[in-house]
């Protein structure tokens, strides 16, 4: 069975927001038209509280872009976005987040990041999608959303990981390129560890045959 994931299609992630990639809120008709064809499909919020630590502005003389090494990871620093229950976190408007069967929120523990929309960035704690998909007999995850070089790149890996087939819908994905060239390294990436990339209109005409 094929499930779509849609990434943090959430407002701070969109022109105007705190955290914005260009062009994201025209990604919404295409997400709709995907969600109508789907047999299963998931939303997935970044969800912080306020003393996260990816917030530069909870870490003295910080600013957004740059990190800090916490364990043995590297962290980015970034402006305040995604907070629990603000308007920010908020799906963007006109998404038909009715369609989803479930949502999965990451970020949630103060003390680590997460991009991955299975596991945080430590790999400590599981966000339960793997399980849930498996339970479900998801064998295909198809993603969308933002961004392509963070939670795109990190869900798609682990979900190969995890066992599923990743596919990443091209036109349905936006990225940063915080700095130039990572949304190019990340499709590198991802190919080299078996993702496959299609247009929404294959997939949109796949599903929609009798
Ligand atoms: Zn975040």
């Amino acid at each position: 069975m094929k499930a779509l994931i849609v990434v943090d299609m959430q407002n701070d992630f969109m022109p105007g927001g705190s955290l914005a990639v260009p062009g994201a809120n025209e990604l919404v008709p295409l997400i709709n038209q995907l969600l109508k064809v789907f047999p299963l499909s998931i939303g997935t919020q970044d969800w912080h509280p306020t003393n996260h630590i990816s917030f530069a502005s909870n870490h003295s003389g910080k600013v957004p872009g740059e990190s800090i090494v916490t364990g043995d990871l590297l962290q980015t620093l970034w402006p305040i976005h995604c907070v629990q229950n603000t308007l920010g976190s908020e799906f963007v408007n006109g998404l038909e987040a009715n369609r989803f069967a479930k949502i999965f929120q990451k970020g949630v523990d103060p003390e680590i990041d997460s991009y991955s929309t299975f596991f945080d960035n430590a790999r400590l704690k599981e966000t339960g999608l793997s399980h849930y998909l498996h339970k479900k007999g998801v064998t295909e995850l198809y993603f969308v959303g933002v961004a392509t070089d963070y939670c795109i790149l990190y869900s798609v890996l682990d979900a190969i990981d995890q066992g599923f087939q990743a596919y990443v819908i091209t036109d349905g994905c936006l990225g940063i390129d915080l700095e130039a060239g990572d949304i190019t390294r990340s499709y590198a990436a991802m190919a080299a560890s078996g993702a496959h990339f299609l247009n929404s209109s294959e997939i949109v005409s796949a599903l929609s045959l009798p």
